[in-house]
Parts: structure tokens; C-alpha cells; sequence
């Protein structure tokens, strides 16, 4: 499968035309990915027999692919092998906006909506390779550090591939929009608190054995979830 380029536009359908703050959206494939790399932990929204459900779960991004993956047991994932659309999201809450009004009072974010009927992955191979995405997603460098999946361990675990063909991108930066209206000179504080998420120092496992040394690749701290302020390309 070709992969394409980062410059590369999504296609822009019915359902991700952005009809409100449009201007705050975007349909290029890069920020679609910068959103999506800055994170690993996803929503997945589908039509169940019992209703909807949204299910908040890891995921790795290779090329134009998302993986996600569970237990054979998960009752979202299962519901996947009947090729049902879901719809995925990804959200970074970048600062809470506090306005003179609270009817002003936001939050600044980086946001991306995917929609797609995913791919159950059976052959173990693929199946290694979503894992791979996922693992090297969460914590990169674990791949070639930890032990691979068994063949045993394949065979229970789901994993699902999602096209990144149907999607947007949704970002706010910025004060409060009240700064030039008749709430400005009111003597009430206005401005944006950020938040970030952040990676502390590692804690060892009390059970590890001997001296097993922290490899470079998991030492922290560090900004996890990408360094903002940042505004999409188009
Ligand atoms: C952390 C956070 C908090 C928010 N809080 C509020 C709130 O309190 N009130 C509120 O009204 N809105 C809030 N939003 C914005 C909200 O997500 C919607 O964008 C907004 O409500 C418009 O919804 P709509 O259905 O009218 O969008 P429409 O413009 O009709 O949606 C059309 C299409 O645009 C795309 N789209 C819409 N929103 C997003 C998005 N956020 N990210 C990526 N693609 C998108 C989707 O593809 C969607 O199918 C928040 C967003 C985030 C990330």
C-alpha cells in the first residue's frame, strides 16, 4: 500500500466539513498526524447492540494507519468483526480560558475526528506489526527493549486497523475572545492557565531482580503530548 505524504489533504466529506469556528479546523493530513502522535490514548465510539458506547483505549499510528487492539474478550473489539463504522477521537486539553464572562470561559485544545469501518488484522505478522505501532506509541524504544508478543499472545489479543482517510482537525489557541468587547473593562482577571501532561521520574517495579539499570529511552521527565502552543497548517 502506498503511503502518502504528509502534505497530502484528507478527503473533506459530508460528515468532517467543519460547519462551526471552522476556521480553527483542518483537513491536512500532517496536522491530522501531529495530533495524533502527540498522543496514545484514544476514544472509540461505536453503535452496540446495547446502545452506543465510547471506549477510551490506547493506539499507535504507522503511515496512514491507526491500530488499536484488546483482548479477543473486549466487547468493543469483538463488535469490530462485523465491520461496523466507529468513530475515533483524540483529544489534547492544552489550557483552561478563563474570560471576564463565563459565558467566554473555554478551553485551548488540539482535537482530531476519525471515521471509519476498521480492519480486523489476522495474520500474525500483521498483527505484530499493529502491536509494534502501539508499544513504540506509548513508550518508544520498548519494541527492541522488551520481549515481542508470543504467538499465544497474538492469538487472544484483537488488533484493528483504521484507515486515516476520513477525519479533521480542531485546534483553539489563545485569550478569550471578551478582550474587545464590552466586558474588557471589567476588572475581573482574563487569560489562559496551560496545562500540559508530563512524564515524571520512573518508579522501578520493587519486584525487578538485581540491577537492572534504566535504559536512556525511558528516563524522563519530558512533556508528553507534544509542545503547544501550535496551529494547524490549513
Ligand atoms: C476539550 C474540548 C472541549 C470542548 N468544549 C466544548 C464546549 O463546551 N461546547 C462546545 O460547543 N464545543 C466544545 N468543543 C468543540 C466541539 O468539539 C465541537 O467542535 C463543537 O461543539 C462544534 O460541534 P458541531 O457538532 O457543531 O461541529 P460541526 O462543525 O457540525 O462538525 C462537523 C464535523 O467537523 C469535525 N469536527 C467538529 N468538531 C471537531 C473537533 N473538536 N475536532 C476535530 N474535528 C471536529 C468532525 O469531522 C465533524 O463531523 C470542545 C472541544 C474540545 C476538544
Amino acid at each position: 500500500m502506498d503511503t502518502p505524504e504528509p502534505a497530502d489533504g484528507l478527503a473533506v466529506t459530508d460528515r468532517t466539513r467543519l460547519r462551526r469556528h471552522d476556521r480553527e479546523g483542518s483537513h491536512e493530513r500532517a496536522d491530522l498526524y501531529e495530533v495524533l502522535d502527540a498522543g496514545f490514548v484514544c476514544h472509540l465510539g461505536l453503535q452496540t447492540p446495547d446502545g452506543p458506547m465510547v471506549l477510551p483505549t490506547s493506539y499507535g499510528r504507522h503511515g496512514d494507519r491507526l491500530y488499536l487492539h484488546g483482548s479477543v474478550a473486549s466487547r468493543s473489539l469483538r463488535a469490530a468483526l462485523d465491520r461496523v463504522p466507529m468513530c475515533v477521537t483524540v483529544t489534547h486539553v492544552d489550557g483552561v480560558v478563563v474570560a471576564r464572562s463565563v459565558f467566554e470561559h473555554a478551553l485551548n485544545y488540539r482535537s482530531a475526528i476519525i471515521y471509519g469501518t476498521p480492519g480486523v488484522l489476522t495474520e500474525p505478522e500483521d498483527k505484530r506489526a499493529g502491536m509494534h505501532a502501539i508499544a513504540e506509541q506509548i513508550a518508544p524504544g520498548q519494541w527492541g527493549y522488551a520481549r515481542e508478543p508470543s504467538d499465544e499472545e497474538l492469538a487472544v489479543t484483537t488488533v484493528l486497523v483504521l484507515p486515516l482517510e476520513e477525519a479533521s482537525v480542531k485546534v483553539r489557541t489563545g485569550p478569550p475572545l471578551d478582550g474587545g468587547g464590552p466586558d474588557a473593562d471589567r476588572p475581573v482577571w482574563a487569560g489562559e492557565i496551560p496545562l500540559r501532561t508530563v512524564r515524571l521520574e520512573p518508579r522501578p517495579d520493587p519486584s525487578l531482580r538485581g540491577q537492572v539499570p534504566l535504559p536512556p529511552h525511558l528516563a524522563g521527565p519530558g512533556v508528553a503530548g507534544g509542545a503547544p502552543p501550535w496551529t494547524p497548517t490549513g
